[in-house]
């Protein structure tokens, strides 16, 4: 039986950690460097706004201060650039998130691009470059954090990411080099993905399928990680078969329960950074 990787028990360490580091910096600095975050959410997707108002609650319980703003699903691409510009320009604004998916008329690409990278919360503006790694994409950042807290040291071992998307999948391999780990990533185009799959010491997975990975597609003893996040008559689902899988892996992250907690808290660590980084 596999030990279960718990990050709810580990996010909670990790909040606890924000929470303290949000006090020291208003000790330091005076109350006016609180941390916070503008968290924007346009549309009427109950899932994002469900999770917009976690990550909002998540800052509050972590000394963090939110400010949720909501816009309609009819909003304009250049009504949303306009507004992350004066976002960008207000001095008391440290941490901008703005929730995905986006309505189809609104490019990620130019939203996510315009945010300031003094201001990405979510890390996805991190360049291949490791000093800029104190502000990393949550997700990546996240399972990092969750195989450390395990025990797991990933240098030489050879971890297989299976999708390769800006958020998770392409900087989840840097994260990975940048720890010494021989990564191989795998994506729609791979040719035999199992047999890339059973060769990894560490698979994590970030394809947005449920059960994708089955458990003929894992090695004995392997540490799995699941990104994916599903829903399936509104219950969550991992991308991987967890009932054929846990009893092969060594370790497994649960979904829910598993990345998704930390992938939160990975949020309130990078407000931290950058109000931190802003007041020094
Ligand atoms: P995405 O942008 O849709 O990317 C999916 C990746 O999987 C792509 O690289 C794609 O390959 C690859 N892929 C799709 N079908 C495949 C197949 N049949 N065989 C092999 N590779 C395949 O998704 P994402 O944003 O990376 O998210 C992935 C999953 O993680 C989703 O379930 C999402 O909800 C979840 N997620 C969870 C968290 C969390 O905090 N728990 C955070 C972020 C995302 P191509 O590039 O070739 O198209």
């Amino acid at each position: 039986m596999a030990v279960l990787i718990d990050g709810k028990a580990i996010a909670q360490k990790v909040k606890e950690e924000v929470a303290a580091g949000s006090e020291a910096l208003v000790r330091e600095y005076g109350e006016a460097a609180r941390p916070n975050m503008t968290l924007i959410v346009v549309g009427s997707d109950a899932v994002s706004r469900k999770l917009v108002s976690m990550k909002a609650a998540d800052c509050e319980a972590a000394g963090i201060i939110p400010t949720v703003i909501t816009l309609s699903e009819s909003t304009t691409e250049e009504k949303l650039l306009r507004l992350i510009e004066r976002l960008n320009e207000d001095e008391d604004v440290r941490a901008i998130l703005c929730q995905l998916p986006l309505p189809e008329h609104i490019s990620t690409k130019k939203v996510l691009a315009a945010i300031a990278p003094d201001k990405d919360v979510d890390g996805f503006s991190a360049r291949i470059d490791s000093d800029d790694y104190d502000v990393a994409a949550c997700t990546p950042a996240a399972v990092m954090r969750m195989l450390r807290e395990s025990g797991v040291d990933v240098a030489g071992k050879h971890c297989v990411v299976v999708g390769r998307s800006n958020i998770v999948g392409k900087p989840m391999a840097i994260q990975l080099l940048l720890n010494d780990a021989t990564v191989t990533v795998c994506h729609s185009k791979t040719r035999d993905i199992a047999e890339h799959t059973k060769r990894a010491d560490v698979l994590i997975v970030a394809v947005g399928r449920p059960r994708f990975v089955t458990g003929d597609m894992v090695k004995d003893g392997a540490v799995v990680i699941d990104v994916g996040m599903n829903y399936i008559d509104g219950r969550p689902v991992g991308d991987v078969a967890f009932d054929e899988v846990e009893p092969k892996a060594s370790m497994i992250t649960p979904v829910p329960g598993g990345v998704g907690p930390m992938t939160r808290a990975g949020l309130l660590v990078n407000a931290l950074t950058l109000a931190e980084r802003k007041a020094k």
